[in-house]
């Protein structure tokens, strides 16, 4: 087990990290975050997830006092500190600590750093299983491409989903368009043969996994377009897939207790997995 976090300046262990019960990350969730994947000296995609770091406290005007440099430091420290060959960081960073009111106006407070290092099982050679997904209304806020930690309708869809034995919840937009999973983007391929993923809209986060494989498929030649499709569309695809951080590309083979396509695994979505794993291994 990993256990040693990063808090504040402090290496320590997770159990006696402790946070201001004042921390404006705590109260109103006034607080940014990123997971990197780590794999035996290598992070996936590392600089996309710095640089929407930086611009997350950009658009919520938090003045953080690390270099980049700074904080590539102390993130290879955690995990030579918790010898984790295979796992993820978790990186959080809130405005800091005040007496509880909404307003930051005027507010000097220091941006407090955590850090948590998980140790994973690698699973990237296993055989991989579709999974099933359900849709459910977008009920977020106008913004979800801020990764703030401002997570409730991200948790409400996720344990939707887990209870109707469902790996992923899909949102779908008043106008019946896919926005994106509660913590994943979408893609579909279609009868035509395209693959489709919703374009960056302001509407959906822009998933640093996504921009990856979005580049993949345009350099193997695939037809690739960043277009919104329907749930219609998604339900009568014949693929779809999703893809995050730490879901890498995972085929979705029923949605709504609905098969897609022939119900099995689909070779496109094995075919960007693998080239995902490729690059970076
Ligand atoms: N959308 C949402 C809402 C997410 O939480 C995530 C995972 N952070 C993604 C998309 C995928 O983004 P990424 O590929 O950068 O992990």
């Amino acid at each position: 087990m990993a256990n040693i976090s990063y808090i504040d300046g402090l290496y320590c262990n997770i159990v006696d990290a402790k946070i201001s019960i004042n921390d404006r990350g705590y109260h109103f969730g006034d607080a940014v975050y990123e997971v990197i994947l780590y794999n035996n000296g290598k992070f996936y995609d590392y600089d996309g997830h710095i640089t929407r770091l930086y611009n997350s406290l950009k658009l919520i005007n938090i003045n953080f006092h690390l270099s980049k440099q700074q904080l590539k430091i102390i993130i290879k420290n955690l995990f030579k500190l918790n010898r984790v060959n295979f796992g993820s960081i978790y990186i959080q960073v809130s405005r800091g600590v005040a007496d509880r009111n909404h307003s930051y106006f005027g507010l000097n407070s220091k941006p407090i750093l955590t850090m948590i290092v998980s140790k994973k099982k690698n699973n990237i050679s296993d055989h991989i299983k579709g999974v099933k997904a359900i849709t459910i209304f977008d009920n977020r806020w106008s913004r979800p491409d801020i990764k703030t930690t401002q997570l409730l309708p991200n948790v409400l869809a996720k344990t939707h989903a887990n209870e109707k034995n469902a790996y992923e919840g899909i949102f779908i937009d008043y106008e019946g368009y896919v926005t994106e999973g509660s913590s994943s983007n979408i893609w579909i391929i279609n009868n035509d043969n395209e693959i489709l993923t919703r374009e960056i809209d302001g509407k959906i986060l822009s998933g640093i996994t996504r921009k990856t494989i979005a580049q993949f498929a345009k350099k193997n030649k695939f037809k690739m377009l960043e277009k919104k499709f329907t749930k219609d569309e998604m339900l009568d695809s014949k693929e779809v897939f999703l893809t995050s951080a730490s879901s890498f590309v995972t085929p979705i083979i029923e949605i709504d207790n609905i098969k897609i396509g022939n119900g099995m695994i689909g070779k496109t979505s094995i075919e960007l997995r693998n080239l995902y794993f490729k690059n970076f291994n």
